[in-house]
């Protein structure tokens, strides 16, 4: 049985208590999203420039493991463009969930801090919230986004 601790990686705690990128852009694409579960809030902005991602900044509150997410999801998806960004969004939810990326072993970098996640269900929201929410940006969705 992995232990609830082994998921706290040091770079997620790291992230956790610094996160990158945490501050409000103007912009029309951003979205809210709502993980009721443990109570993690976040709201991601977007800037696009043209089809490439220019700028992904968030904010909110909520556990390490939220925040670490969505600190390191804003790394990771500056410079991408919307079809990149869908594309890394699936392969870090397989990963977190447990499944195969295609039967192959994606090199996800630092990501891979979240693949212990998989273990533990209900943190699987915490770790996908700040992802789900970026979609709803990307997409124009003006509807919260709710894990439930
Ligand atoms: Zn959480």
């Amino acid at each position: 049985m992995a232990d609830l601790r082994d998921i706290y990686q040091e770079v997620i705690l790291e992230h956790a208590k610094s996160p990158r990128n945490y501050r409000a852009i103007e912009t029309q694409s951003k979205a809210e999203g709502y993980n009721p579960l443990c109570g993690d809030r976040c709201t991601v902005y977007v800037a696009m420039d043209g089809d490439k991602i220019q700028d992904v900044t968030f904010q909110g509150s909520g556990c390490a493991i939220s925040r670490a997410s969505a600190s390191m999801m804003t790394q990771s998806m500056k410079g991408k463009t919307a079809s990149e960004a869908e594309e890394l969004f699936q392969s870090f939810h397989r990963m977190v969930t447990g499944q195969e990326n295609n039967g192959e072993h994606k090199d996800m970098g630092r990501l891979e801090a979240f693949a212990g996640v998989s273990e533990f269900p209900a943190r699987v929201k915490c770790a996908t919230l700040a992802w789900h929410t970026l979609e709803a940006a990307l997409h124009g969705d003006q509807k919260p986004v709710t894990t439930e």
